[in-house]
């Protein structure tokens, strides 16, 4: 099935998603040997803003190009980059982007972004036109991916913190890999003709959908500060302890 561009709009601007991954085979393909990539972790990069396509409202998704056709970002799974721009009174911000885009994606790399009516960043990306340039530093981040790490993961993700677990095209792994991975959407203000979850992520959605807590299975969780928060008290009252966990 075609992940269609109406259902990112719908994940990012409002959905909550459960995931759940059973063993790691989901993931071999991408974590094989790889070309040097483009990005330096010490110092800035500059990379050309090729199109920005509208999604909704204050969501867009901005595709960047890589030095050469061939080039690859070089940007391991779970890891993430640091954008630089200007805000609205011309001080410079910098702050942590997920690109929905892999190492497969060659010669570009996207990131969707939903732009804050008063956010600091949000004014950059509102502001950038094609043609113009982003200074990008990474990879950064503490979540280093390795196959077979765990026996599962489950993650969840609310609003644009879908990003970080939106590198695996969610539904069409759902399909494709039906006895290993999981995925269930919730919404808080879901349309008239809806089977997924309503409201908040509860107790009972985890305990159903996600590994048992074990020392060998990982929860992954990535949201507004708020449902961070909410996600941390569901899952220590389930058994889930600090090292089963991983924020973004
Ligand atoms: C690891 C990681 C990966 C991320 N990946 C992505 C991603 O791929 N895509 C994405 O869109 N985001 C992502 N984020 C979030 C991103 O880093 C920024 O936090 C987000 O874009 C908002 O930044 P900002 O500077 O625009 O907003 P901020 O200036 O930090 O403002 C944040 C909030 O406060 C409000 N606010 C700010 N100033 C005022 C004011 N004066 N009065 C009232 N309200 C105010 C804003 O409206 C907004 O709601 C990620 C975060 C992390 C930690």
């Amino acid at each position: 099935m075609e992940f269609s561009q109406s259902h990112r709009v719908e994940m990012i601007s409002m959905a909550v998603a459960l995931v759940a991954i059973v063993g790691g085979t989901a993931y071999y393909y991408y974590v094989t040997k790889k070309p040097k990539g483009c990005l330096d972790p010490e110092n800035f990069k500059e990379f050309k803003l090729v199109k920005r396509t509208q999604l909704s409202h204050n969501v867009a998704t901005f595709r960047f190009d890589l030095p050469t056709p061939k080039s690859v970002l070089g940007l391991p799974i779970g890891q993430h980059i640091s954008c630089r721009g200007k805000d609205s009174l011309g001080e410079e911000v910098v702050k942590p982007y997920t690109p929905t885009t892999l190492d497969t994606d060659v010669g570009y790399f996207e990131l969707v972004v939903k732009m804050y009516p008063q956010g600091r960043m949000s004014h950059h990306f509102r502001e950038i036109r094609e043609g113009d340039y982003m200074a990008v530093k990474g990879p950064k981040g503490r979540f280093k991916y390795q196959p077979n790490q765990v026996r599962a993961l489950g993650m969840i993700a609310g609003g644009t913190g879908i990003t970080p677990m939106f590198q695996e095209e969610l539904d069409a792994f759902a399909i494709k890999f039906p006895n290993q991975f999981k995925v269930y959407y919730v919404l808080n203000q879901p349309p008239e003709i809806w089977d997924g979850g309503v409201g908040f992520v509860t107790k009972e959605m985890i305990q159903t959908d996600f590994p048992a807590p074990a020392s060998d299975i990982k929860i992954l969780r990535c949201g507004p500060p708020p449902m961070n928060k909410a996600m941390a008290a569901n899952l220590e009252a389930l058994g889930y302890s600090p090292q089963m966990q991983f924020q973004f």
